[in-house]
């Protein structure tokens, strides 16, 4: 199948599309490389353009023959987005109608979306299903359920075909070690942390020590990149004509800061200096995943469940690209 992927030279679209690739696809990376690296990129077809132009869009859709979508670019910052929710609805719900207007004018009925764990807000209990209240309570996660609702919307009425993967927290690198993380400027937990052993910062902070988890910090479910990999492909061929099928993509296993902080030291074996904090605005206490239905309807089964592996795998990425793309060494 011909594949767009929006975002496609970035953490994620750059392992799905060689996912795709392996799995027998044609991925054609479509990204405006404001966040996306080239290098990413990998030989694969691409095209340089940003989401919001529907010309370039639709343009991309036929001479490629496209026929399906996966809808990665957006922004992702959920404390930044607390402060800005102007650049969250713009960028990630105002465009992504952009971009179903352009599927459907195109003809191109199938769409991936990645949506994400902020959609449920503060869990009612964790594991989270798919069936949880949904409550976002950033912009970001506000910004992501539009579009959701946008998709159903437009199942109902041009019987398109979604499904949105809400992925909760996505880490760790290919095991090829060529392809990883690189945010300019990172704000996520794993790579900041392995920034100390690597020489470029003195300690990482903790973004609140009082919240309502045994050790008080916040505690995520962390998925390995190639694991959200795979359920993309399964979730391509899982499509169907009028429907908005959702699914969790996580381990089910949360872990709290201070216990990522702990796994990390071990993997690098360098003793990492962390000092609280305040609270980053827009952080609930504690997200964990059931993708149960994830495991029974799509037949998903991830390769690397455990913490340590999938740190070692960030590890030896930002080791030997200490400076991302274009920095490796
Ligand atoms: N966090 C932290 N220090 C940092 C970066 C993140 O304590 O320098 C915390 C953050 O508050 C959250 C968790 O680590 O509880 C994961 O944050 P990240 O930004 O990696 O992912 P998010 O949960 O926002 O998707």
């Amino acid at each position: 199948m011909n594949v767009l992927l929006t975002g496609g030279a970035g953490y994620i679209g750059s392992h799905v599309a060689r996912a795709l690739k392996g799995a027998g696809h044609t991925p054609v990376v479509y990204d405006s490389l404001v966040k996306g690296h080239a290098e990413a990129v990998r030989g694969l077809k691409f095209v340089q353009a940003d989401v919001s132009d529907g010309a370039a869009l639709r343009q991309a859709m036929t001479e490629n023959q496209i026929e399906a979508v996966i809808h990665f670019a957006a922004f992702i910052e959920a404390g930044e987005s607390v402060g800005m929710p102007d650049k969250y609805f713009h960028n990630n719900t105002v465009i992504g109608l952009t971009l179903l207007d352009a599927m459907r004018d195109c003809g191109v009925k199938k769409m991936v979306f990645s949506s994400t764990a902020a959609v449920y807000g503060k869990p009612d209990r964790v594991p989270i299903e798919e069936t949880d209240r949904l409550a976002p309570i950033n912009p970001y996660g506000a910004s992501k359920l539009c579009v959701e609702y946008m998709m159903q919307a437009y199942a109902t009425a041009y019987g398109l075909g979604f499904v949105a993967l809400r992925y909760f927290n996505v880490v760790g690198a290919h095991p090829a070690g060529d392809i990883g993380e690189a945010h300019n400027p990172e704000t996520h937990l794993i790579p900041l942390v392995l920034q100390v052993p690597l020489g470029q910062r003195k300690e990482i902070k903790i973004f609140g020590d009082d919240y309502d988890t045994p050790d008080g910090t916040c505690i995520r479910d962390y998925i390995h990149v190639c694991d959200l990999a795979d359920a993309h492909i399964l979730a391509v061929g899982a499509i169907e004509p009028g429907r908005v099928k959702v699914y969790n993509l996580g381990n089910g296993e949360g872990f709290s800061v201070r216990q990522v902080i702990e796994t990390c030291c071990e993997v690098t074996d360098f003793d990492i200096p962390a000092r609280v904090a305040p609270r980053r605005p827009g952080d609930p206490d504690r997200l964990v995943a059931s993708s149960t239905r994830a495991v029974n309807e799509l037949s998903w089964q991830p390769k690397f469940p455990y913490l340590k592996e999938i740190v070692a795998h960030a590890w030896q990425w930002h080791r030997n690209h200490p400076h991302g793309y274009g920095g490796a060494q």
